[in-house]
């Protein structure tokens, strides 16, 4: 029986609304091209309610409701969030699958880690209460001084399209672990689950206003989201030239924000590697998810002395990558998310080639698929550092390749781009590894493997990847406020100027 996408409104204030402005974005399925339902378009009309709604969250019943409940408490909804998201598991996946084109074991796998991570945030939840206030300790026995952690208030959350629920979730689970309230904008390309979100939040009771989703378009329900005066931070994850016009807005009211924007990662390959071991790990890093990942390890730094039955090893493992419909059993390649993107994707290849690369493999629609947004999985050589392909995210299942002699060259070109988000190393000496992965300058190394990721360990990059770390321990910080406590505790006068005569 076909899925059918559920017909949703707003989730503002614990209930459903239909847009102020009533109008809807079409939901397209990328495999068939076809219009299979709509989402609700937010503007700055229901951004306006939206962030009263969350703002009378936070303060309801003097904060007792929420903001400062205990970390159990809210511990207590992240978990029923949990399970509710695990009962729905098999539609939530399907959902994600005719949404953005992800093969549904891949989207299977993501609802369990939307659990996992929800979970694991209501840990940090309980753990938090013994560690909200801290002492200390002063050179001066006059004064007692401690720390307070506290929600840092009203929090914008504006997410893509690649992992839609579990980008979602990378924010809106520590958010609420921290006791903010929230406003998940996520995109419009691809925001069905997400509006089930606010739909298992309705089923587990979440107090009215502490999670609003506002489905919807960037310049429309974005923007004013980031610019909205009583929002009191932004939390992105999306490209660096729409992380850029965030940070810019959120500048005029100096609000802080959290950037997590794309990628050109390296993976390098030294000799001594099994070969298919690592031409498996080589195409996962960059055909996973449609190749559509920030940290897809997207340029292959290969040593020249294994380069030729390395490639050939590619390709060959290349030809077993099950291209098909997401639904379909064994599916490890579905469609680009859509057509602008596909165009895009496309446009990177024929310039890749007008530039003098080698389209080793791929490069075109597979011949078995007529319809639908598909991209073979392609590989270029002969790249020159000078060109496009090299130097900027494509966002598709597409990976390019050079070869290097030394280390310090492999160490040089993997660095060679502005972004800083991931970078891979394969190779049996373990040393080399540590050396190498010192030098690469991201926020995440995978060593031996390429884009496991897990909510205990933090992520992020650095350069035009972004600023600020989710998930791991430190993920609750991007919602919490120090507050520094200092207690005169003398009962001596200060002492500091002339008392007045009595
Ligand atoms: P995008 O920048 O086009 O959109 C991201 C979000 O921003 C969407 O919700 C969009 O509606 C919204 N938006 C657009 N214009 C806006 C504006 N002016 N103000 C406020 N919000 C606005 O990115 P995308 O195409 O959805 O996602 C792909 C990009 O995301 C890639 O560059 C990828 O590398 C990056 N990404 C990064 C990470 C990471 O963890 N670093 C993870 C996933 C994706």
């Amino acid at each position: 029986m076909a899925i059918q996408i559920p017909s949703r409104q707003l989730f503002i204030d614990g209930e459903w609304r239909e847009p102020v402005k009533r109008n809807r974005i079409p939901v397209i399925n990328p495999v068939t091209e076809e219009t299979i339902g709509n989402v609700p378009a937010a503007t700055a009309e229901d951004v306006n309610i939206a962030v009263e709604a969350a703002r009378k969250a936070l303060f309801r019943n003097g904060g007792k409701d929420w903001a400062s409940a205990t970390g159990a408490h809210r511990a207590k909804y992240l978990r029923a969030i949990a399970a509710k998201i695990t009962e729905k598991k098999s539609e939530l996946a399907k959902l994600e699958a005719i949404d953005c084109g992800k093969p549904l074991e891949e989207a299977a796998w993501d609802i369990d880690d939307v659990a996992g991570c929800f979970e694991y945030f209501a840990d940090i939840a309980e753990a938090f209460d013994s560690k909200k206030k801290t002492p200390v300790s002063l050179p001066m026995e006059t004064f007692k001084c401690h720390v307070l952690k506290e929600p840092i208030g009203v929090v914008g959350l504006i997410t893509p399209w690649n992992y839609p629920l579990l980008m979602a979730t990378w924010k809106v689970a520590p958010a609420l672990a921290a006791g903010c309230s929230a406003i998940l904008k996520p995109s419009e390309l691809a925001s069905v689950t997400c509006l089930e979100l606010a739909e298992v939040c309705r089923e587990v009771g979440l107090p009215p206003g502490v999670l609003n989703i506002l489905t919807g378009l960037g310049p429309e329900a974005g923007a004013p989201l980031a610019s909205h005066p009583h929002v009191d931070k932004i939390a992105f994850t999306g490209s660096s030239a729409t992380g850029s016009k965030v940070m810019m807005a959120a500048a005029q009211l100096v609000k802080p924000v959290t950037l997590e924007l794309g990628g050109k990662s390296p993976i390098v390959v030294f000799e001594d590697v099994d070969l298919d071991k690592a031409a498996e790990w080589s195409l996962f890093g960059c055909f996973w998810t449609n190749g559509q990942i920030c940290s897809a390890t997207s340029r292959l730094l290969v040593h020249e002395s294994i380069a030729e039955a390395f490639l050939d090893k590619l390709v060959k493992w290349c030809e077993n990558i099950k291209i098909s419909d997401p639904l379909e059993e064994g599916c490890r390649l579905g469609p680009i998310v859509s057509s602008g993107q596909y165009e895009k994707v496309m446009k990177f290849i024929s310039t890749a080639k007008d530039e003098g690369a080698t389209i080793l493999c791929g490069g075109k629609r597979p011949e078995h698929l007529k319809k639908g947004f598909f991209v073979e999985p392609t590989i270029i050589t002969d790249v020159k550092t000078s060109m496009q392909i090299w130097k900027e995210e494509v966002f598709g299942p597409v990976l390019c390749v050079k070869t290097f002699a030394t280390e310090d060259e492999a160490i040089e070109l993997a660095n060679d781009t502005p972004y800083g988000l991931g970078a891979a190393v394969l190779s049996q000496d373990l040393e080399r590894c540590e050396r190498v992965t010192k030098a690469f300058q991201v926020g995440i190394v995978w060593v031996n493997c390429s884009q496991p990721c897990f909510s205990q360990a933090p992520w992020g990059g650095k350069k035009r990847s972004g600023f600020g770390r989710e998930l791991g321990e430190a993920g609750i910080e991007n919602y919490l406020n120090v507050k520094q406590v200092t207690d005169y505790v003398s009962n001596d006068p200060w002492g500091w100027y002339k008392p007045p005569a009595k």
